[in-house]
């Protein structure tokens, strides 16, 4: 293989180059990409003014997760809009209750706060239950769904490769078929 001979530095220029090439495609609207180029991202609201102590480690979690997906994008609310996320401080453990997908309420606990798990990645970890995924306990720090099974040590927020693609299926899957996910029931999970 070719690819195989070349080096590593050449290789990471490559590699680095690819985003910026495709990012610029974007940019200039190239009417060649029409055909192929995928659904506009869903925009998903969300309201974090009841995180209190947790507000900046919460408004990392739309972040890292806008830098995952291209499927859903998640901005703040603005005052008085109804917001598709609401994410909320409170004295339990972090859960998160998704009434269809990108919908519901997530709680920063703070009893997993006060254990030492690390609160973007359970912003991050929550928000991803919004986004459909569920937990995959237990699990290596490299996966944000392992959730606390990670260890109180592990403070990855970000998403590995299967559970990006997983996000993107779903936000792909709802652009087809939207009766489906406006059917599905309620889920609460905790952790
Ligand atoms: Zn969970």
């Amino acid at each position: 293989m070719h690819v195989r001979t070349l080096t590593g530095s050449l290789a990471a220029t490559l590699l680095m180059s690819l985003p910026l090439l495709s990012g610029q495609a974007a940019a200039a609207g190239s009417p060649g990409d029409a055909a192929g180029s995928p659904a506009a991202a869903r925009v998903l609201t969300y309201d974090a003014s009841g995180s209190a102590e947790f507000r900046s480690a919460v408004d990392r979690g739309p972040e890292i997760w806008n830098e995952s997906v291209e499927g859903a994008e998640l901005r703040p609310a603005a005052a008085g809009q109804q917001a598709n996320i609401r994410v909320l401080a409170d004295d339990g453990w972090p859960r998160a209750l998704t009434t269809s997908l990108g919908n519901g309420t997530v709680w920063i606990g703070r009893e997993a706060v006060n254990e030492g798990h690390n609160t973007v990645r359970i912003s991050s970890h929550e928000l991803g239950h919004i986004l459909g995924l569920p937990d995959r306990k237990p699990g290596p720090c490299s996966s944000l769904m392992s959730g606390a099974s990670a260890g109180t040590e592990c403070t990855n927020p970000y998403p590995n490769a299967a559970e990006k693609t997983e996000v993107e299926d779903n936000f792909a899957g709802a652009a087809a078929s939207p009766s489906a996910v406006a059917r599905s029931a309620p889920v609460l999970v905790a952790g």
